[in-house]
């Protein structure tokens, strides 16, 4: 398993989410999963800071996407996923 915000570590936390469609009609099945790092990102209310950990995922390192495309979207995914949340995060630990 891998956190759903940076796709880059393992998971410590789980957020109740109901499924929702991105912006291009792909379905988000239910809970996401954070890491520990996205995890602080998202109570501390840093949004900005939590986009731009999708520059950690490979599809961006690697060059495959756009990094103001991938951070741009991210934003929409995660308005999309805060809009959709159910409750406070459950530690996995
Ligand atoms: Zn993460």
């Amino acid at each position: 398993m891998i956190c759903d915000f940076c796709s880059s570590h393992p998971p410590a936390w789980l957020y109740p989410a109901d499924t929702f469609l991105d912006q291009y009609n792909s379905v988000s099945q239910g809970d996401w999963l954070a890491c520990d790092e996205c995890h602080g990102l998202i109570e501390a209310g840093d949004r900005a800071g939590l986009a731009n950990r999708v520059l950690l995922t490979d599809v961006v390192r690697s060059g495959l996407v756009d990094k103001k495309l991938a951070r741009r979207y991210a934003r929409d995914l995660h308005d999309r996923f805060f809009r959709s949340r159910r409750g406070e995060a459950h530690s996995l630990k």
